[in-house]
């Protein structure tokens, strides 16, 4: 017979809308099990109009800390006390921390995806080229400029969020960034280190979709990225692998952003291979 749960379970979550599923839950569950903790991480949906009283709401509860989602992780801002060096900068909030009556903004999407490249290379020194210039590619590019990465070109189909990334980061960090529009197979020019697909394209059910880039500027001293969580094996990481890269998928960088999750809200080290064998079971 299971063990029946305590009645003072510390709760934490996600705010997003819709959220028809969410696999962050399907980890971060699995690994506050397998650390001991009686603690919940609830997917709740939350309408853009009901933000402020969820945040009110859950500070109400005690709640720990939450994930905030798509739409809520630039709106989200305006309820918290204040922002950590990086969120401020990236502009957009997706982890909120409880702490102390005090309601702390962070962002560990770009935190997690530099914990993937530190894994194969040291970020310092690294020139990168950032496929889109949506959430992902904002946190990622700031990330890296902030860890030392030498130059990063941003290359976007829609120019202006682009160059606003672009200008972001050499405004916010001192790193030089160039904007490409992207139009056609993208040529990878020689001489870059890092490859980084921040876009949509290939996110299931759309698993067939390409990746618009020219597969043979690719070459084998280049590490090449998707933050593509699902499915984790891409046409993109696969055709990268073909030309001899390294090669870090989504899946990684999702469990790295948990883990940065799960330490800000518990103070305590999840294992991440528990959260990787349990999102694996999902995807
Ligand atoms: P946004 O909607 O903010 O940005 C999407 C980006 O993709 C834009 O730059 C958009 O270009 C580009 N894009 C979409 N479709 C195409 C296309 N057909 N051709 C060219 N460019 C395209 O989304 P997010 O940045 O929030 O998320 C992007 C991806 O990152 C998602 O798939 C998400 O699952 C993943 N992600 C993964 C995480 C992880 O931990 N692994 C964490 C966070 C996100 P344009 O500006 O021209 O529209």
């Amino acid at each position: 017979m299971s063990q029946p749960r305590s009645f003072k379970q510390e709760l934490t979550g996600c705010f997003g809308f819709p959220v028809a599923e969410n696999p962050t839950q399907a980890m971060i569950e699995p690994a506050y099990a397998a650390m001991g903790l009686d603690w919940r991480y609830l997917t709740v949906e939350v309408r853009p109009e009901g933000l402020a009283d969820a945040v009110r709401g859950a500070r109400a509860m005690g709640w720990q800390g939450f994930n905030c989602t798509i739409p809520h992780k630039v709106a989200v801002i305006a309820y918290l006390d204040r922002l950590s060096p990086a969120a401020e900068k990236i502009g957009a909030v997706n982890c909120v921390i409880l702490k102390n009556g005090q309601a702390i903004g962070d962002n560990t999407d770009g935190k997690g995806f530099l914990q993937s490249v530190e894994s194969v290379r040291p970020v310092k020194g690294l020139k990168a080229v950032i496929l889109g210039a949506g959430g992902a590619a904002r946190a990622i590019g700031v990330e890296l400029a902030l860890a030392g990465a030498s130059h990063l070109t941003i290359v976007n189909r829609s120019e202006g969020r682009g160059r606003e990334l672009a200008d972001v980061i050499r405004s916010r960090t001192e790193v030089p960034a160039d904007f490409v529009v992207w139009e056609g197979n993208f040529h990878v020019p020689a001489g870059t280190d890092l490859v980084v697909n921040a876009t949509s394209i290939g996110l299931f059910p759309d698993v067939d979709a390409v990746v618009p880039i020219d597969t043979a500027s690719l070459s084998k001293d280049m590490i090449v990225c998707d933050v593509i969580p699902n499915p984790p094996r891409t046409r993109l990481v696969r055709d990268a692998e073909a030309k001899g890269c390294a090669v870090l998928d989504g899946l990684g960088m999702l469990v790295n952003q948990g883990v940065i999750g799960i330490r800000l809200w518990t103070g305590l080290e999840p294992d991440p291979i528990v959260m990787r064998r349990a999102l694996e079971m999902v995807l």
